[in-house]
C-alpha cells in the first residue's frame, strides 16, 4: 500500500476505478442521505422486533424500534442518520463481561456480572415523587438486592417473578449488598438466547447526552440483524486472505460483539487498513484526474527574467534549492496544472526558491499571488522579492487589509500592470481579481484553511499552485494528508549557517544567562523572552509574560530595552513592536508565542523559553527557528523544571535535534496524529478505524 506513486502503476489505475467507491468510504456529510422512511416507533422496550428483511444500509434511524424524531436527532449530533453510520460508529471500547461471579461472593465496590433468577421486584415510592425499583436476586450461591434509582416502574413490567437474566454494575448497600443500577439482559438461558448486555464482551461507545450505552448496543445490535450481511467491503477477498482479515460482514460483527478481544482487533485492523486504502486510492484518484487534466499553463522556462533574475541572485543556491526549483519549474512547463508542497525548515530560504517559479511566469506574461499569513510576513516577502525582481523589469506589489491606497493597487492587478502581488488574505477578498494569474504561492499553508487556499488558486483560471511550509510533516502524515499533492523537500540549510545550540538552564544558572543578555546586547545583538501565557492564570504555574517583563526589565535586565508584545494588542501594534526589534531598536523583546514564525532577524541571537516544558514540542522547534539566521552562533535556553516525564523528555528531544524532520517524528509519537497540525483540518479525524499513528504500518502492506 505504499501509493504515493510518481509514474502510474497498478494501484493508480484501480484508484481511478475505485474512486467512487472508495469516497463513500470516507465519512462525508450524510445530510444528502436523509430520505423518508418508515414510521418511528415509540419505546425502546416493548416495540416488537422490527421487520428486519425491511431495512437496508441506507435506512433511516428511525426505522429501529425506540428511535424516534427526538433520539434520531440526538443521534444526529454523533453524526450518525442511516444504518450505515450506526454500524460504522465503531466501538471506543469494549467491557469484558464474560466472567459471572457467584453472589456469594460479590465484595462491595466491585463491578461484577451475576447470571441470577429474579425472586420479587417492588416499587419503592421516595420523597420528592422519586422512585426507586429494588430486585431480590437469586443464583445458585445465594441471593442479593439490584436497585434500579428513579425507575420504579421496571418493578413491575420488566422484573417478573423467576425471570433470568445478567445484571451488571458495582456492588454497593441496599438491606445488605445491593447491584447499584446495573446493567442488564433478561432471558438468559433461553433457547437461542441473544447476548447483547451481559456474559459476554459488550462494547462501549462514544455517546451524547441522551442516549446512552445500553440504547447504542440495542440498536447497533438491530442493525447488524437487518442490515449487517450488506456491509460492503472495498477489499477483494485475494487480499483479505494474504492479511487474515475477516470479509466485512463477519468483521462488523466482530467489531461490536467480539467473542474475543482478538477477534476485536483482527475486526479493527481489517477496517483501518480499508480506510487507509480508500483515502490513499481517492487522494491518488484526485491526484490523476489533475495530472490528466490538459487544460494546465504550459509555463515559459527559458525566458529572460528568469535567467537574469538567476544571474543576479546575491548568493549560491544550495544543492537542495537547485533540485526543487528544476522539478518546480518541470511542473510549471507541463501541460497539467501544478499542485505540489514545498516542505523545508525555516529558514532553509523557500521564498528566494518560490521567486524563481514566479519569473517564469512574468516571462510568458502571467501574474503571480504569494499570500502569506500576516501584514509583517507578507511585507518582509515583499521588501525581498522587490529587491530581486524589481530590476528585471518585473512589477511588484503589496497588497493587505490595513494599507492606505489598497484600491489603487487593486486596479493595477486588475489591469494586469502588476506581475507578482504579495498579501495577507486580503489577495482573496472578493474585490481582488487579476488580469492573468498563473501562479498562486501559499507560504506558512497551515496557517490559511482549505477554503483560502483554493479560492486564490481559483482567482486563475488553471493557475498552477505552490504550498509552502516550514512544519515539516512525517512520511506517514504526509502520505495521508497530502497525497493530492507532489511533494518536494528542501533538506539542507544556506552555508555559513551554525545550528543553534540548545540548553536546559537550572534555576541557579539563571543569573549567568541575564549577565549573558547584558553581554550581547553590548555587541548589538538581540534576544527573544517567551511565556506560556500573558496574565497570572489558576490553571497554569507557569511565569506570566506582563509580570515577568515588569521584575526583569526593572531589575537584572535594568539599561536594556526591554518591550512587551503578547496577543492582547491589536495587530498593528504587535507590528510596529516586530518592526522595532528588526531594526533593532529593541535589545530584548518579551512576548508570548505571538512572535511570528518565518521573520527574519539575523541579529537575534538569544531565545530563552520560560517554562519550556508547557510548550509542544513543534511550537518549541519553531520559536527556536526565531533565532539562529545570521551567522554569529546563537543559543537557545530552555527554562523551568519539568516534573513531568514526558515534558523532560520534550526537552531532550529538542535539545538532541536540530532538524525539523526528526524533531515532527518525535512529535507524533509523543503526542499522536490527533494534534498534529493539519490533521483536523483535513479532516483525517474522521478516519474511524484507523489511527494514523498505530496504524502507520498499515500503511506499508
Ligand atoms: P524560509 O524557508 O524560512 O522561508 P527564507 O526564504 O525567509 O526562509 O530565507 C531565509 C534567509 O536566507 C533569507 O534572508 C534569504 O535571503 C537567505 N537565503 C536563502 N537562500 C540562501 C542561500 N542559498 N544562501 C544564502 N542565503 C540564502
Ligand atoms: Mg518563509
Amino acid at each position: 500500500m505504499a501509493a504515493r506513486a510518481g509514474p502510474p502503476h497498478c494501484l493508480y489505475h484501480k484508484a481511478v476505478r475505485l474512486s467512487k467507491y472508495a469516497a463513500g468510504l470516507i465519512p462525508t456529510s450524510p445530510v444528502g442521505r436523509l430520505s423518508r422512511m418508515h414510521k418511528p416507533e415509540p419505546t425502546l422496550s416493548k416495540a416488537p422486533a422490527p421487520a428486519m428483511n425491511m431495512l437496508r444500509l441506507d435506512s433511516i434511524l428511525q426505522c429501529l424500534p425506540g428511535i424516534g424524531p427526538k433520539r434520531a436527532a440526538l443521534l444526529a449530533r454523533l453524526g450518525l442518520h442511516t444504518l450505515e453510520d450506526l454500524l460504522r460508529h465503531f466501538p471506543r471500547d469494549y467491557e469484558d463481561r464474560r466472567a459471572v461471579t457467584p453472589i456469594s461472593q460479590a465484595e462491595e465496590g466491585a463491578v461484577i456480572t451475576i447470571e441470577a433468577e429474579v425472586v420479587s421486584a417492588r416499587n419503592v415510592r421516595l420523597r420528592g415523587r422519586q422512585s426507586l425499583a429494588v430486585v431480590k436476586l437469586r443464583d445458585a450461591s445465594g441471593e442479593m438486592n439490584a436497585s434500579f434509582f428513579g425507575r420504579g416502574f421496571l418493578a413491575n413490567r420488566a422484573f417478573q417473578p423467576g425471570a433470568r437474566g445478567f445484571f451488571n454494575g458495582t456492588v454497593g448497600q441496599y438491606n445488605g449488598l445491593c447491584l447499584k443500577n446495573p446493567d442488564y439482559e433478561l432471558a438468559a438461558g433461553e433457547e437461542n438466547e441473544t447476548r447483547i448486555h451481559g456474559g459476554r464482551i459488550v462494547p462501549k461507545y462514544v455517546l451524547t447526552d441522551g442516549v446512552t450505552q445500553r440504547m447504542l448496543r440495542q440498536w447497533a445490535h438491530m442493525a447488524l440483524e437487518g442490515a449487517g450481511d450488506a456491509l460492503p467491503g472495498i477489499l477483494p477477498p485475494k487480499l483479505e486472505k494474504v492479511h487474515d482479515f475477516p470479509p466485512a460482514a463477519e468483521a462488523i460483527r466482530a467489531i461490536h460483539f467480539p467473542e474475543t478481544h482478538e477477534d476485536a482487533a483482527r475486526a479493527r485492523t481489517r477496517f483501518a487498513f480499508e480506510e487507509l486504502l480508500a483515502l490513499q486510492l481517492s487522494l491518488l484518484a484526485e491526484r490523476a484526474a489533475r495530472v490528466n487534466e490538459a487544460r494546465g499553463l504550459r509555463h515559459k522556462i527559458d525566458g529572460p527574467k528568469l535567467a537574469a533574475f538567476r544571474a543576479s541572485l546575491p548568493f549560491t543556491l544550495t544543492g537542495a534549492q537547485e533540485r526543487v526549483i528544476a522539478v518546480m519549474l518541470g511542473d510549471m512547463a507541463a501541460p497539467h496544472p501544478m499542485a505540489r508542497l514545498l516542505q523545508g525548515d525555516v529558514g532553509c530560504g523557500k521564498t528566494v526558491v518560490a521567486l524563481h517559479l514566479a519569473a517564469a511566469a512574468a516571462d510568458g506574461g502571467y501574474q503571480t499571488a504569494l499570500m502569506a499569513p500576516t501584514e509583517i510576513l507578507a511585507e518582509q516577502h515583499y521588501l525581498q522579492l522587490r529587491e530581486l525582481l524589481a530590476p528585471h523589469g518585473i512589477e511588484t506589489a503589496l497588497l493587505t487589509g490595513a494599507m492606505r491606497g489598497a484600491a489603487a493597487i487593486r486596479r493595477a492587478i486588475a489591469a494586469g500592470d502588476t506581475d507578482v502581488v504579495v498579501g495577507t488574505h486580503a489577495l482573496v477578498q472578493e474585490s481582488t481579481a487579476f488580469h492573468r494569474l498563473g501562479l498562486a504561492i501559499i507560504d506558512e499553508q497551515h496557517r490559511f484553511g482549505v477554503g483560502q487556499r483554493s479560492c486564490l488558486a481559483g482567482k486563475g483560471a488553471d493557475a498552477d499552485v505552490l504550498h509552502m511550509t516550514a512544519t515539516p510533516i512525517p512520511r506517514t502524515l504526509a502520505l495521508t494528508l497530502y497525497g493530492s499533492m507532489d511533494l518536494s523537500v528542501i533538506d539542507a540549510m544556506p552555508p555559513g549557517r551554525k545550528p543553534v545550540k540548545t540548553r536546559r538552564i537550572a534555576p541557579s544558572k539563571v543569573p549567568e544567562l541575564y549577565a549573558y543578555l547584558h553581554e550581547e546586547a553590548e555587541k548589538g545583538y538581540q534576544a527573544y523572552i517567551v511565556c506560556k501565557l500573558i496574565e497570572e492564570s489558576e490553571n497554569w504555574d507557569v511565569t506570566p509574560v506582563v509580570r515577568h517583563f515588569e521584575e526583569l526589565s526593572t531589575g537584572a535586565l535594568a539599561g536594556l530595552r526591554c518591550e512587551l508584545m503578547h496577543g492582547r494588542l491589536d495587530s498593528a501594534e504587535k507590528d510596529a513592536i516586530m518592526r522595532r526589534f528588526k531594526d533593532g531598536d529593541i535589545d530584548v523583546l518579551f512576548s508570548t508565542t505571538v512572535i511570528e514564525v518565518g521573520l527574519d532577524v539575523p541579529n537575534a541571537t538569544t531565545m530563552i523559553i520560560e517554562d519550556a516544558a508547557h510548550f509542544g514540542l513543534t511550537q518549541l522547534h519553531q520559536l527556536r527557528g526565531r533565532v539562529g539566521r545570521g551567522s554569529r552562533q546563537s543559543y537557545c535556553f530552555l527554562l523551568g523544571t519539568p516534573t513531568a516525564i514526558e515534558g523532560r523528555k520534550r526537552l531532550d528531544t529538542l535539545c538532541a535535534y536540530a532538524s525539523g524532520f526528526d524533531i515532527a517524528e518525535a512529535d507524533l509519537e509523543l503526542r499522536g496524529p490527533g494534534e498534529f497540525h493539519g490533521v483536523r483540518q483535513a479532516g483525517l479525524s474522521d478516519l474511524r478505524a484507523a489511527d494514523l499513528l498505530r496504524d502507520a504500518r498499515l500503511l506499508d502492506l
